[in-house]
């Protein structure tokens, strides 16, 4: 889909919403309604793309002549103030604004740039188009995931798993070769947990050595585009211990559940029960201690999320990871992790890699 059918698309909400015009300054969601993908920039939609205006510094002259050659462009600082004042110029009357974004202090600057405009707060309005990604967007998470696939493959391949090597070691080959097929670098900071490490959900890298029998956990993915890949596997140095070989098991059968529940309709909070009661039957409730699933894109964590806490129901398109883990303090955890596109005919899974425990020979 093309940035101006975005546009389109936001105009819709803006319309229902009673505004003449949307003020949007969050980055991402300027980079997903233009396609521009430098670091300062806001943009004005009107009623028509006649009478909307994207505004960036002048560092970013040439490259926005490039990325946004179907707006009237304003070079100009600060840019949410240009815009507004040229609005407020033109007549608009009811401006909404980003106020899950807007400063206290930049509602105020707006106000004073342009007196006569309405300012109406307007959260969210672009990351409810977001949370549906197009075409252009799959193909782009979709080569994110291959990447990520590509780089653990490849690792495993060439004996980058094995005892005496560092948690550290192994991210950084990671993340080279996931360089190496494409990504403009780590879509996240890498996560890789040996042993007692593998127990921590969001463990950081450390120098702690990879050792023969260790669960070796992996959570990490691939920027491409703009867009982010998310992928947990668990693999084990060795010959698996019984206790080892169960709660992979038993993550794999949530996992699974997990990902049959993913159809457009579905509650959120019904997903995350489907995996969530296959650990609870298991009785390691109490060791499933994150929700299962967000939403991936333009950011690593979006909408929707797929947990008890969340709301709202899946609709086709969405892009979201399913991701239980179970964590034995002290000795150790497991987490399977995809990164799934919502579709009416059954989800479709972008991230390949096999989810049958790896056993890594040492
Ligand atoms: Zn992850
Ligand atoms: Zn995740």
């Amino acid at each position: 889909m093309s940035p101006e059918s975005r546009r389109a698309g936001l105009r819709a909400s803006m319309q229902a919403a009673e505004l003449d015009a949307v003020l949007v300054t969050d980055l991402l969601n300027v980079r997903y309604l233009t396609g521009f993908t430098g670091s300062n920039a806001a943009l004005l939609v009107g009623v028509t793309d006649d009478d909307s205006a994207f505004c960036t510094d002048g560092r970013y002259d040439t490259q926005s002549a490039r990325q946004v050659p179907d707006l009237r462009r304003l070079i100009d600082r600060p840019c949410d103030v240009a815009l507004v004042t040229e609005a407020a110029a033109a007549g608009v009357g009811v401006v909404g604004f980003e106020s899950h974004r807007v400063t206290v202090d930049g509602l105020a600057a707006l106000r004073e740039a342009a007196p006569a405009v309405e300012f109406r707060r307007a959260p969210g309005l672009v990351e409810k188009l977001r949370v549906v990604k197009d075409d252009a967007e799959v193909d782009a998470l979709r080569r994110a995931c291959a990447a990520a696939d590509a780089a653990l493959a490849e690792l495993i391949e060439s004996g980058g798993l094995r005892p005496g090597r560092t948690e550290l070691e192994v991210a950084r080959e990671l993340e080279e070769r996931m360089r190496d097929h494409g990504a403009a670098g780590p879509s996240f900071e890498t996560i890789v947990a040996a042993g007692a490490n593998s127990a921590v959900p969001h463990h950081r890298p450390t120098r702690a050595v990879l050792e023969a029998g260790d669960f070796v956990k992996m959570d990490f993915g691939a920027l491409v585009d703009g867009y982010h890949s998310d992928m947990t596997r668990t693999v084990v140095l060795g010959a698996p211990a019984d206790w080892q070989r169960e709660v992979y098991d038993l993550v794999a059968v949530a996992q699974a559940a997990g990902r049959a529940a993913l159809a457009p309709g579905a509650d959120v909070r019904d997903v995350d029960a489907a995996a969530r009661d296959v650990i609870d039957g298991a009785g390691h409730g109490e060791h499933f201690v994150h929700g299962l699933g967000h939403g991936v894109g333009l950011q690593i964590h979006e909408a929707p999320a797929l947990s008890r806490l969340g709301a709202g129901k899946l609709t086709a398109g969405m892009a979201v990871t399913v991701e239980p883990g179970v964590y034995f303090a002290g000795r150790g955890g497991v987490r399977i992790e995809d990164t799934l596109v919502v579709r009416d005919t059954g989800p479709e899974l972008l991230t390949m890699t096999t989810k049958d425990l790896v056993v890594v020979q040492t």
